[in-house]
């Protein structure tokens, strides 16, 4: 039987990483993969040459973003649910049409092209476990899946973040034979919290360690703000240099213009002026590391500076002070200290009381390179009551989670898991009121069924529509449209009670089904807004593979010749 290939991905807003699950005599164990670049974060970046299809992912493709950001694409995943395109210019009037779905596709390649290579694999991965944040929406989770399908994978199963990480943190301490002295019942919760480039999550696991072998792992409930991240961070230190600088100098309209242009590249992703585009760019990139920098001074008076650039030679540098970020952090400090009051109202209904109070968790495990940041973790430290574990490897534990759910997929005995969702969902009745079908912290893979009566019609098609985030409080200001069936009967008749059945699969995705009880007849749900056709992917895939340089790592790395030479 040949070995299985347990590879899994960390596709994040500002890096990704893979890494693969090794079945050894002891068990196994997860390697991490390195970039063509030497890099374990590869930068999730992609950049298109002057008049061609062909691209560069990484900390090359970043070093572009400087020069070239109108062909160099960041922070897509923040737009994987969303119906932005961009035009590339690749050759005269020609233009390559692509989107945060395409886009991360090539990131996917490249991390595949990794894993062939560090592997030692005659071809690329075709199955693959990606992450995704858990409080991804179904239409996120959809446009992940189409990358993957894009970049090549036939087999592609999604894992939150946060179960990840636990995962990962579990099983480490399994392997360190620790597992017993740090939870000395058997049983315990973890609470993640995970915040990265992009995106905000919380989760919290329920632990049973009684069977040491195969300890169980359940998700008990998951809450997050989907577009909170370090980018949000550098976006706002980068706007008060330029307001700071707007005031000092007032005769200087190129800082109204870009404060405009940053403003531009929040809401589409890109900004239309490539000069604006350009100096917005260098800043971002000095902005960001004078964050990072921030996190490291002790005292709240103490400065770091980032550069404005202006065009030309022109820059002006501004000085910040750690005191001074963290009053510019203060609204998102705000929310999420929001989410996490949220996040023990939700553990408190999902484990119907059993945890109400933070005091009953046993552990708090930092996720996410923007949990550095000191006043992240003194605000879990004041709503949680303790302090978080520092034995966890932020940047590199949700890649490891996933190539062990990879190992888990493939029967091996790691850990057990369940899920639940981190959304309700809803039917909508013929009067407009939502009847909530999927409980938020329902677990899954699962199925759910519930009945729609044909309202008073003399049509024979009926469009029924699923909400997620449907609010089991009635509060539906938040409830998304996510699935529409166009139900058709020639025989539809008032009163008529259809079975719409609504099963959730081990990505967290859901299929729609609705069935005319007489006929046993039934019709399936189509995605609403985003989602790519069979042609749109195929067209998509063939301009990834045209794109792949002719000289890049993949294309040199041949292992038979390697083989031959004794690399193995
Ligand atoms: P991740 O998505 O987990 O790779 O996190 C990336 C985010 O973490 C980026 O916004 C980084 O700027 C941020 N980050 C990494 N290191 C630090 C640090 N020392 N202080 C503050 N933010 C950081």
């Amino acid at each position: 039987m040949s070995t299985p290939i347990l590879c899994g991905i960390d596709l994040g807003t500002t890096n990704t990483l893979a890494a693969h699950f090794v079945i050894t005599s002891g068990g196994g164990e997860v390697h991490l993969i390195e970039s063509a670049e030497g890099d374990l974060l590869m930068p999730s970046v992609v950049h298109f040459y002057p008049g061609s299809k062909e691209y560069c992912v990484g900390r090359s493709a970043l070093g572009f973003a400087l020069n070239h950001p109108d062909r160099t694409f960041r922070w897509v995943k923040r737009y994987i649910g969303k119906n932005i395109t961009w035009a590339v210019e690749i050759d005269g009037n020609e233009l390559l049409e692509v989107n945060a779905r395409t886009i991360s596709a090539r990131i996917l390649k490249e991390a595949l092209k990794n894993a062939r290579r560090e592997m030692r694999l005659p071809e690329l991965p075709t199955e693959a476990v990606i992450s995704v944040p858990a409080y991804f929406s179904e239409q996120e989770r959809v446009g992940t899946k189409e990358a993957a399908e894009v970049a090549g994978l036939q087999r592609c199963r999604l894992i939150e973040e946060p179960t990840a990480a636990i995962f990962e943190f579990i099983y480490e301490l399994k392997r360190l034979g620790q597992l017993t002295t740090r939870f000395p019942s058997g049983r315990g919760h973890v609470l993640v919290f995970d915040l990265g480039g992009g995106t905000f999550d919380v989760s919290v696991a329920r632990l049973d360690l009684t069977n040491p072998g195969e300890p169980r792992v359940q998700i008990v409930a998951n809450n997050g703000i989907r577009d909170l991240g370090g980018y949000n961070f550098d976006m706002e230190l980068l706007k008060y240099g330029l307001k700071l600088a707007s005031k000092s100098s007032p005769n200087l309209p190129i800082l109204g213009e870009l404060l405009v242009a940053a403003e531009e590249l929040d809401i589409d992703g890109k900004i239309s002026d490539r000069e604006h585009a350009s100096l917005i760019s260098n800043a971002l990139i000095s902005a960001e590391a004078c964050k990072q920098r921030l996190s490291s001074v002790p005292r709240r008076e103490i400065t770091q500076q980032f550069t404005l650039y202006l065009g030309g030679a022109a820059q002006q540098y501004v000085d910040i002070s750690r005191g001074e970020f963290e009053d510019l952090l203060a609204p998102y400090l705000a929310r999420i200290k929001g989410v996490l009051q949220e996040t023990l109202a939700i553990l408190q209904d999902n484990t119907n009381g059993e945890i109400s109070r933070w005091e009953q968790l046993d552990e708090v495990i930092l996720v996410g390179g923007s949990t550095r940041i000191p006043a992240i973790r003194d605000l879990i430290q004041e709503v949680i009551g303790f302090a978080p574990s520092e034995d966890v490897r932020k940047d590199l534990v949700v890649a490891k989670g996933a190539a062990i759910q990879a190992a888990i997929d493939a029967g091996l005995p790691v850990l057990q898991v369940a899920r639940c969702t981190s959304y309700d969902y809803g039917i909508v009745d013929p009067n407009g009121t939502t009847k909530v079908v999927i409980p938020r912290g329902s677990q899954y893979p699962s199925q759910h069924k519930a009945k729609y009566k044909v309202p008073f019609s003399l049509t024979t098609r009926l469009p029924i529509t699923i909400v997620e985030n449907a609010g089991h409080t009635g509060d539906q200001a938040h409830a998304k449209v996510i699935k529409e069936v166009s139900y058709f009967h020639p025989l539809l008749l008032t009163g008529d009670e259809l079975e719409v059945t609504c099963s959730i699969d081990e990505s967290g995705l859901m299929k729609v089904f609705v069935e005319d009880p007489r006929s046993g007849e039934a019709v399936e749900s189509s995605i609403k807004d985003i989602s790519m056709t069979d042609d749109e992917k195929a067209q998509a895939r063939q301009d990834v593979e045209e794109g792949i340089s002719p000289h890049d790592a993949w294309n040199r790395y041949e292992p038979d010749r390697d083989e031959a030479d004794g690399a193995l």
